[in-house]
C-alpha cells in the first residue's frame, strides 16, 4: 500500500512536471514563434515564423502546427498533417499537406481543395498535378492542402457541423481569413490554417471548388479579372467559362487577395464525384500557371484562348416561385436569349404550376440536378456580361 501510495505521489509529480513542460513549450511557441523537432527554441532570423513540429506522428506523417517551406530540404516532396482546430473531445482536426520543394529557389504556389466537404474533383486535380511534378526539375515550391474542412469531408457535406450549441452547419468559405479566437470552430480552423500554413507560404494561390450538391456546373474559373495576375491565371485554363466576379468577401481567394497574394477559384463541375473529363483540363491549366511562374519548365499547354472561353461578369440565378417537379429545358453551356423558357414546374397531378424564363442573354453555367424544388431554389444559373457587374445572389461557389 505504501509503495503504491508513493508511486501515486511520484506519478502525480511526474504529471505536474509534464504539464509544466507542456506549458513552457507553449510559451516558447507563443513568444519565440518556433520550436523545432528537437524542442529547442529556434526563432529564425528575419521574423519568419518557422516550422513547428508538435512531436506527434500520425499514420507515418509528422504533425506540424506552423509551416515555413524554407525550412524543408530542397529537391524533395514532403508530407505532413497540419494540426487544425480542437474538437469537443480535446482531439484535433488534422489536414493533409504536401510540399513539393524544387531543387532551385523560386515562386511558391498554393493549391487548395476541400474547403467544401462535398467537392471531390478538386482533390483528384491536385493529386494529379502533384504526381506530375519532379522536384529535381523545379524552381520554387508547390504547397498542396487537400482536405481543409475535415468534418465536412467526413460527411460528404458542404458545410462544417459546428457543435457549440447543438449542431449548426457553417460554410467555412464565409469565414476567411478566419479568427484563431473566433466564436465557431470553422472560424478558428480557418484562422489557424490561414496564419500558420497558407498565407506564409504562397505567392499565388488556387482554391479549387465544384458545384454544390444538387447543382451541376460547367468548367469555369471564378476570378477578379480587374486584377492582372488573377486574370492571367484564369485565362491559362482550357475550360469553357470565366465568371469575372469577387462573389463574397469572405472567400478564401479574396482573403489571399486582401493580403497581396493573387488567387482564383476554379469550379470543376458537379459535387460528390470525380469528373474525369473535366479534371484533365484543370490539371493542364494548373501546370500552365506553374509554367507562367517558372516553377516548372516546359511549353504552355492549351489555354482559354485556344478553346474560345466565354467570359461573363454576372450570374443570373433563376429561382423557383413554387414547390414541385422541375423539367429543365436547357443544357450546360447552352446560349440563351432574353425571354427564353428554361424550365417548367409541375405539381404531383402533372399540372403546370410555373414556367421560368431568362431575363438575360448569356450562357448556362449551372443547372439543378434534383428533380424537385421548393420555392426560392436556383434551378438554372446563367452567366452573362452586364454593364455594371452584379453581385451574385444564391450562388454557391
Ligand atoms: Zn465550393
Amino acid at each position: 500500500m505504501q509503495n503504491e501510495s508513493k508511486d501515486g505521489v511520484a506519478r502525480r509529480d511526474f504529471i505536474k512536471t509534464a504539464v509544466a513542460l507542456v506549458g513552457a513549450t507553449s510559451a516558447l511557441v507563443t513568444q519565440g514563434g518556433a520550436v523545432n523537432a528537437q524542442g529547442t527554441n529556434a526563432t529564425p532570423a528575419g521574423g519568419r515564423q518557422g516550422t513547428v513540429y508538435t512531436g506527434d506522428v500520425i499514420q507515418g506523417k509528422k504533425v506540424i502546427s506552423a509551416l515555413d517551406v524554407e525550412d524543408l530540404e530542397r529537391g524533395k516532396k514532403h508530407m505532413f498533417y497540419f494540426q487544425g482546430v480542437q474538437m469537443p473531445t480535446g482531439q484535433h482536426w488534422y489536414v493533409s499537406v504536401i510540399v513539393v520543394r524544387g531543387a532551385k529557389p523560386g515562386k511558391r504556389v498554393a493549391l487548395v481543395s476541400g474547403v467544401h466537404g462535398d467537392e471531390m474533383s478538386p482533390v483528384h486535380t491536385i493529386q494529379t498535378v502533384i504526381s506530375q511534378l519532379d522536384p529535381a526539375q523545379m524552381s520554387g515550391t508547390v504547397l498542396a492542402v487537400l482536405d481543409v474542412s475535415r468534418p465536412a469531408l467526413e460527411a460528404m457535406e458542404r458545410r462544417w457541423p459546428n457543435s457549440g450549441r447543438g449542431i449548426d452547419l457553417i460554410d467555412i468559405n464565409r469565414e476567411w481569413p478566419g479568427n484563431e479566437n473566433g466564436a465557431s470552430a470553422p472560424s478558428r480552423h480557418a484562422g489557424l490554417l490561414f496564419n500558420g500554413l497558407l498565407r506564409p507560404n504562397a505567392d499565388y494561390a488556387i482554391d479549387f471548388h465544384t458545384g454544390t450538391t444538387g447543382m451541376d456546373l460547367t468548367s469555369f474559373n471564378l476570378a477578379r479579372m480587374e486584377l492582372p495576375e488573377a486574370r492571367a491565371m484564369a485565362e491559362l485554363y482550357p475550360i469553357t467559362q470565366i465568371f469575372d466576379n469577387p462573389a463574397y468577401p469572405t472567400l478564401l481567394a479574396n482573403a489571399f487577395i486582401n493580403v497581396g497574394i493573387p488567387a482564383i477559384t476554379p469550379e470543376i463541375g458537379s459535387a460528390r464525384v470525380f469528373d474525369l473529363d473535366m479534371i484533365p483540363l484543370f490539371v493542364e491549366g494548373t501546370m500552365n500557371v506553374l509554367k507562367r511562374y517558372n516553377v516548372v519548365p516546359g511549353p504552355m499547354g492549351r489555354t482559354g484562348k485556344d478553346v474560345g472561353i466565354f467570359v461573363g461578369n454576372s450570374a443570373h440565378s433563376i429561382l423557383t416561385t413554387h414547390g414541385g417537379f422541375i423539367e429543365l429545358l436547357v443544357k450546360l453551356n447552352e446560349k440563351v436569349r432574353v425571354g427564353q423558357k428554361v424550365a417548367i414546374q409541375r405539381n404531383a397531378f402533372g399540372e403546370v404550376v410555373a414556367q421560368y424564363t431568362s431575363e438575360v442573354a448569356g450562357e448556362v453555367t449551372g443547372r439543378r440536378t434534383d428533380a424537385t424544388a421548393e420555392p426560392r431554389i436556383p434551378v438554372v444559373m446563367i452567366l452573362y456580361q452586364s454593364p455594371a457587374r452584379e453581385n451574385p445572389e444564391d450562388y454557391s461557389e
